[in-house]
């Protein structure tokens, strides 16, 4: 309600920061990028705190989107943002939304004990960098153009990567080795085929001496058929566009035995918000 004299006691927002990838190519559909670039971040509110710890809404990607729009407005669709975008805008609101350091627990591999220790949001948010998806991968006489996920893209990947798990997980429990046998292979089949469908996405076009291909069925023909060496290197290269997006592990020293090691930070909302 607009007339709500409380209005003015509304939570405001707690932090600025740009898109690593600066969000001008993106319609206004998606982002509304403001004069200086700046995003403004909210606090999540109660309602956030509880959506994102729904392990069914977070799973199919809902939660993450409601919070994105509800704690970076200018964001309008969260679901169109690449994947770096999507990470630093987790960081974001997750630096907005405590006071001080983000608290890590860890267990130390040298006296297994466990320790907490403080992360710096803004500052790992700083370290976020657009990746450069101009170069292209040569293969043969053709010249491969990739580009970043989606969060939609994304989600869908993990939802079908989740079920391809779930299949192969369950083979203990089936009774029958001709049965087992039989599923596993489709397992192995359908983690296969997702992993071109993933490969697919990924790549923008592929360039011949002769034309410009970006239709994506036939892109993913060319994956099907093309020599495993040609196979490999694309998804390398893919993998490896996609690794240059992952957060540095945070550097370590054991609050018990003074042990400097390294531990993986996951940024995704999973495991950062749990
Ligand atoms: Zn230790």
């Amino acid at each position: 309600m607009s007339n709500n004299p409380l209005k003015q006691y509304f939570r405001t927002p707690s932090l600025y920061f740009k898109l690593p990838s600066g969000g001008k190519h993106y319609g206004a559909e998606v982002v509304e990028v403001p004069e200086n670039d700046e995003l403004a971040v909210y606090p999540m509110t109660n309602l956030d705190e509880i959506a994102i710890r729904t392990p069914d809404a977070l799973f199919n990607g809902d939660a993450v989107v409601r919070v994105i729009k509800n704690c970076v407005p200018a964001i309008k669709n969260p679901w169109e943002l690449n994947n770096i975008d999507v990470e630093a805008v987790i960081i974001a609101i997750r630096a907005a939304s405590i006071e001080g350091d983000y608290e890590m627990e860890s267990d130390c591999p040298s006296c297994k004990e466990d320790g907490k220790y403080g992360i710096n949001l803004t500052a790992l948010l700083m370290e976020k960098k657009d990746i450069d998806y101009s170069k292209r991968l040569t293969v043969g006489s053709l010249e491969i153009k990739f580009r970043p996920l989606t969060y939609a893209e994304i989600n869908r990947n993990s939802i079908k990567q989740f079920e391809v798990q779930r299949i192969i997980a369950t083979l203990d429990s089936v009774e029958g080795e001709e049965q087992k046998k039989k599923m596993l292979e489709d397992g192995i089949n359908k983690m296969n085929d997702l992993t071109n469908d993933i490969v697919t996405q990924c790549i923008d076009y592929i360039k011949t001496p002769e034309t410009m291909v970006n239709d994506k069925q036939f892109i993913k023909e060319f994956l099907v058929n093309c020599d495993s060496k040609s196979l490999k290197a694309i998804r390398e290269y893919s993998a490896q566009l996609r690794e240059q997006n992952d957060t540095k592990p945070i550097s370590i020293k054991c609050v018990n035995c003074g042990h400097d090691y390294k531990q993986p930070l996951q940024l995704n909302f999973t495991d950062f918000f749990a």
